[in-house]
């Protein structure tokens, strides 16, 4: 009994405070927005008062735009904390039935190190949590196909991997939707799964093996971020699959180029591949900054 007091003690703490957290990084975006189309309008205002007309109409763009981020962060963003508390509630049940494994912390020695390589202190690494093997009904293969597949997935600051343990690169690719709840909060999760829906086919993929890696073409739509770079989009501009998939293929090609920010990044990786060391540069310079989580551009 007194263990299962404990357990019930555990689970919900973690449920409150995940969607505690969610709440309170929908309204800090909301409050943000709000201010920057107050002020933006203001000055717009006092411009147009005072015949600067040029400045004027730059305040009334920002403005515009800032409203439209309103528009993302309150219904986005209210979505993807539904989703937080739904999540949280099945998996408040699950654990005290003992149907899924339990949240585990980043492993110091094998995950955060790999990590800090990349994010350097733009993650909190102790919020964290990963949840792999038996998942229960959070596990996308006992969905219906047509909403889910079996793949790992991140809902707030937890990583879910179906089935399996954790690799490099589902903790690599999951770790930038972390990043992107974290420095731009829940709206994330509607516009990964619009932008897994989107896109062009034909991403660049990238494989470990035991020689190094291999890189091949997959027809998997909305994680083409080949084609965000073909096109001269900067790191804000593109979605969030777009973000996720390329640290993940950088990562995967090689941690160095996290360190150097270098020598090159020929994409696709043929002799007639491009070189996109300049858009990395800018991606991770972002990245680290807590910059540009996809639909928060400025
Ligand atoms: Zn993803």
């Amino acid at each position: 009994m007194k263990k299962l007091w404990r357990k019930v003690k555990r689970a919900t703490r973690r449920a409150v405070r995940n969607v505690a957290g969610a709440v309170a990084k929908v309204v800090a975006t909301v409050v943000e927005d709000v201010a920057d189309v107050v002020v933006h309008t203001a000055k717009a205002g006092w411009f147009f008062a005072i015949g600067q007309r040029g400045r004027a109409n730059d305040h009334l763009r920002k403005a515009r735009n800032a409203a439209g981020k309103l528009g993302v962060d309150l219904g986005w963003g209210t979505l993807g904390a539904v989703a937080i508390a739904g999540i949280s509630a099945v998996e408040w049940w699950q654990r005290l039935l003992g149907l899924q494994e339990e949240p585990r912390p980043l492993d110091p020695i094998d995950e955060i190190p790999i990590l800090r390589t990349i994010f350097v202190d733009a993650l909190e690494f102790e919020d964290i949590r990963i949840v792999e093997g038996r998942l229960g009904l959070l596990d996308g293969g006992r969905w219906p196909k047509s909403i889910a597949r079996r793949a790992p997935y991140t809902i707030g600051n937890t990583i879910y991997v179906p089935g399996r343990a954790t690799t490099r690169s589902d903790l690599v690719h999951e770790a930038v939707h972390v990043w992107q709840y974290q420095s731009g909060g829940p709206a994330y999760i509607a516009q990964a799964v619009r932008s897994q829906n989107g896109g062009d086919v034909g991403a660049e993929t990238c494989t470990r093996t035991k020689a190094g890696f291999t890189t091949d073409a997959t027809p998997t739509r909305g994680y083409d971020f080949d084609n965000a770079l073909r096109d001269g989009r900067s790191w804000e501009a593109f979605n969030p699959e777009q973000q996720a998939a390329f640290i993940e293929y950088a990562d995967c090609r090689d941690p160095n180029l996290f360190v150097a920010l270098g020598p090159s990044l020929r994409i696709p990786d043929r002799p007639d591949g491009e070189e996109y060391l300049p858009q990395f540069v800018e991606a991770v310079t972002s990245l680290r900054a807590g910059e540009g989580a996809a639909w928060r551009a400025k």
